[in-house]
């Protein structure tokens, strides 16, 4: 490595300016000012470019880096796995990639199969493929179509994007591929069907009328985040989970579980679905798996659905499919010591203890502030809503929640928001920090939002 052009940062920012392009970023004002380059992470605290510190309460940005940052054992686990065997073309094993399958089955009862890709839309994608198979080999090519749900997100490429249920996202970027059809939101808190008395039943029947309405022998599947993340931390509502499941069993849908970021302790169990005693038939996840200390996403399935492409009698009868990076061995290997610092030092117990801690917090800021409208949240994982009127529930302007955001990273606390979800609802301040916060970095967290609220809002 060429230590001295590393080190020399005013050139990496200019480098950065001239040849990066950066993601979901908007790139005029860099036209006069610098962008923000980090250069060091330590447990949650991240410093940039310009010698700030802050302290990072969304896990990397995007709710990812689950065991903080600067983490020696990964590094090394990373280093020895690449130096004795990097690469090989997932057609074959390797050894990381056996004992990481292993160790992510025991946490996972009734799924057995574990398949190997790079990101969360990569994961979603070979979901699909799965469903699409299965309709052509099990039901003479009905049974073709996926659910999923508005203000759910399940990635960037065009048939993730297709089944995206946030429309700033979508926008400019269509014509789709077919097949993809939505279902209603679950968000009590801005309810579809006014005040009703069971709304999670009646947001789980909504499922089953787009059924009926597209015919239940062509739909095959519908894909879930168990807790809906970038659309604005939508913990589900009572009665939701059990209903759903009835309706997938009821019309021969696979369940597909996207843990994406949920996954890998960020709700305080392994995964989100197991707060809810949901079956899924396939689970994707990515984000938090190896902690952003590589690349790698996994689509899990039940052996049903793995027997399914067992036909050695039809060419066509396995599945075809593969994802070259899916056979880097740094990513199981990250995966596999991520995993074991998760077990021993307690941080499913951790996120538990911390996010009832933030969800307090935030409780008693919504006492002290009317522009928070609704706190909602599940483990390390919460989102407030802002709103200009507590009454009417008006959104408060996306640009006021960034000068929300602004002022809370002027204050050393970096959060998030809902960003480019949908239109007029990008009010939500969204919180993940790492899964090993402390209670004092809880209380610095909303004792910043509780400064920028004031400063902002009054
Ligand atoms: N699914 C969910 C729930 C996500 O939040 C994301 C990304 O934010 C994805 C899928 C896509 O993951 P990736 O960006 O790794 O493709």
């Amino acid at each position: 490595m060429d230590t001295a052009t590393f080190n020399d940062i005013g050139a990496v920012v200019q480098a950065d300016r001239a040849h990066v392009w950066h993601h979901l970023t908007q790139h005029k004002p860099f036209e006069t000012i610098d962008p923000r380059v980090v250069v060091e992470g330590k447990g949650l605290w991240v410093w940039d470019a310009t010698g700030k510190k802050t302290l990072d309460a969304v896990s990397g940005g995007v709710w990812t880096v689950n065991v903080g940052y600067g983490r020696e054992s990964i590094a090394n686990a990373v280093r020895d796995q690449l130096l004795k065997m990097n690469y090989f073309a997932g057609a074959a094993g390797t050894v990381p990639g056996a004992i990481f399958a292993r160790k992510l089955i025991e946490k996972m009862p009734g799924l057995s199969r574990v398949y190997y890709s790079n990101s969360g839309s990569e994961a979603n994608e070979k979901a699909y493929k799965m469903v699409r198979q299965i309709a052509h080999r099990r039901h003479g090519g009905k049974k073709w179509k996926i659910l999923y749900r508005e203000r759910d997100y399940h990635g960037t490429t065009i048939a993730a994007l297709a089944s995206g249920g946030q429309d700033e996202r979508k926008a400019l970027y269509g014509p789709f591929p077919d097949g993809f059809v939505a279902v209603p939101h679950c968000l009590e808190y801005r309810s579809q069907w006014g005040e009703v008395a069971d709304y999670g039943l009646r947001a789980a029947n909504a499922i089953e009328e787009v059924i009926l309405r597209e015919g239940p022998d062509t739909v095959g599947a519908i894909i879930l985040e168990p807790v809906t993340a970038g659309g604005g931390v939508i913990t589900p509502p009572e009665g939701y989970w059990p209903r759903v499941q009835e309706i997938c069993k009821k019309y021969g849908l696979l369940l597909i579980i996207d843990e994406v970021v949920c996954g890998v302790g960020r709700t305080g169990t392994w995964f989100g679905y197991q707060h809810y005693g949901i079956k899924p038939d396939i689970v994707t996840m990515a984000k938090g798996v190896a902690s952003g200390y590589a690349a790698i996403s996994c689509t899990v399935t039940t052996e049903e659905v793995f027997e399914a492409f067992k036909d050695d009698s039809d060419p066509l009868g396995y599945f075809r499919d593969i994802s070259t990076f899916g056979g880097c061995t740094s990513g199981p290997a990250a995966a596999l010591e991520n995993m074991r610092i998760i077990e021993d030092e307690n941080l499913l117990e951790n996120t538990t203890r911390m996010g009832e801690r933030l969800m307090a917090n935030l409780r008693a800021l919504q006492e002290k502030h009317a522009v928070i409208g609704d706190v909602r949240g599940k483990g390390l994982f919460c989102g407030a809503e802002l709103v200009a009127n507590r009454e009417t529930r008006e959104p408060l302007p996306e640009k006021t929640v960034a000068k929300v955001v602004a002022a809370t990273m002027a204050r050393g606390v970096q959060i998030g928001m809902t960003n480019r979800s949908l239109p007029g609802l990008n009010n939500t301040l969204c919180m993940s920090p790492a899964l090993i916060v402390t209670a004092d970095q809880i209380d610095q967290i909303t004792d910043a939002i509780d400064g920028a609220l004031t400063e902002v809002c009054g």
